[in-house]
């Protein structure tokens, strides 16, 4: 009988070493992949703009071209926006790269959503500057233990997100406050919405809704970052749908609230 349950114990054990050599190639051939995507992503994504920035130079320095002022204007216009797609899009790969090494660790400060959020929509602009931006965040908000610049970011991906995906002239609005011990930021468009399948999706890394369709310029990668950012700080982060028919989109951050200002 011991022989047996020996073998048996034996014939176990080496099935669970099987399996899991099974499961380390799956878990390469996974990183790979998502290796092998990252790079052509990346390539296409820091192409598109530097095309264009490309192209507006060239034109700005054509003698032959005699551009009017305006024409000259819009063209330098071109080349700082896309500077700035280019350089947001660097942070967010960094961000990433970080992230996956776990080299990512937030310092935690007791921080000000109203000043994270003000900072966020002023660097952001230019991007901002064909939609109406509302921010109400109480000028009392408790304090978030926070790295600053991190959540600096978040914020921007979302905002970047709702300038791109919601019309042109449409509002956005970013509101904040305290709720059970935590703060609460949300981001809230008019534009197309989520479909309520992909709500959870759109946070994983490369996915788009509807790819094949999509006119936008994008990775897939933003909200993919803004999770890892905001897990990285114990916080969490999820997409809803903002008004009747699943139309419009929040996106809602919760982060943890310094202890000073956590009731007790
Ligand atoms: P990207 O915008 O570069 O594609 P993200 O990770 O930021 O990547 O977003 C993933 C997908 O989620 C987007 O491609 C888009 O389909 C969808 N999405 C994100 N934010 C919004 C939004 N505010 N409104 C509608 N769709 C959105």
């Amino acid at each position: 009988l011991m022989d047996a349950m020996t073998d048996q114990i034996g014939v176990a054990l080496e099935r669970i070493a099987l399996q899991s050599d099974l499961e380390q190639a799956l878990v390469t051939s996974e990183a790979e992949r998502l290796r092998a995507a990252l790079l052509s992503s990346v390539s296409h994504d820091l192409r598109t703009p530097l095309v264009s920035i490309i192209g507006a130079a060239s034109s700005l320095a054509d003698p032959t071209l005699e551009l009017s002022a305006p024409a000259r204007a819009t063209m330098a216009e071109t080349i700082r926006e896309e500077g700035e797609r280019l350089d947001r899009y660097i942070q967010n790969l960094l961000d990433m790269t970080r992230l996956g090494h776990g080299a990512l660790v937030p310092k935690r400060v007791p921080a000000d959503l109203r000043e994270i959020a003000g900072s966020a929509r002023h660097r952001l602009r230019n991007a901002l500057s064909r939609h109406q931006i509302e921010v109400t965040v109480p000028v009392d908000i408790p304090t978030v233990l926070v790295d600053p610049l991190l959540i600096e970011q978040v914020v921007m991906n979302l905002l970047d997100n709702a300038a791109k995906y919601a019309p042109d002239g449409s509002s956005i609005h970013v509101t904040a406050h305290a709720e059970d011990g935590s703060a609460k930021l949300s981001v809230i468009d008019d534009g197309p919405g989520i479909p309520a399948d992909a709500r959870e999706k759109v946070f994983d890394m490369f996915y788009r809704v509807g790819e094949g369709d999509s006119q936008r310029a994008g990775t897939g990668l933003g909200l993919a970052i803004a999770r890892g950012i905001v897990e990285a700080h114990g916080g969490r982060i999820s997409a809803h749908a903002a008004k009747a028919e699943g139309r419009g989109t929040r996106m809602t951050l919760t982060l943890p609230l310094s202890a000073k200002d956590t009731p007790a």
